[in-house]
């Protein structure tokens, strides 16, 4: 005597495996790429000298016969503020590895790391 199921095989029933579902999608999470975005915009405006220049940085410098931060090359040296008081390789002239001082010897781009906060110095009150 045929078995229930060899029965039901030849009255057509097939055995029916549990299909996977067509849907399940593999789950592929993307790495979410943070990339930090540099809010800063790019300054070309030489404090010193008034005057827009390719090669303007940030100086967190001690000279007291100028109160300007963003300085180009040429106020930099003449004001004989240290290369190592540059803050910023942000100008057009750093940008294409161009930048060089006269005045003492010039950092390279890669000791220079973008500051988070490159504001200039204000009238901040630390106080909250
Ligand atoms: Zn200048």
């Amino acid at each position: 005597m045929k078995s229930l199921k060899e029965q039901l095989l030849q009255a057509g029933l097939k055995p029916t495996q549990t299909p996977k579902a067509p849907n399940e999608r593999e789950q592929i999470k993307k790495k979410q790429v943070t990339e930090a975005i540099i809010h800063q915009e790019q300054r070309n405006f030489c404090e010193e000298c008034q005057q827009v220049r390719p090669d303007v940085e940030l100086y967190y410098h001690h000279n007291p016969t100028t109160e300007a931060e963003w300085i180009c090359v040429k106020c930099a040296d003449q004001l004989k503020i240290a290369d190592s008081c540059r803050q910023t390789a942000q100008s057009d002239t750093s940008i294409k590895k161009m930048f060089r001082r006269e005045h003492g010897a010039t950092r390279s781009p890669s000791e220079i790391k973008v500051q988070k906060s490159d504001k200039p110095r204000g009238p901040v009150n630390g106080n909250r």
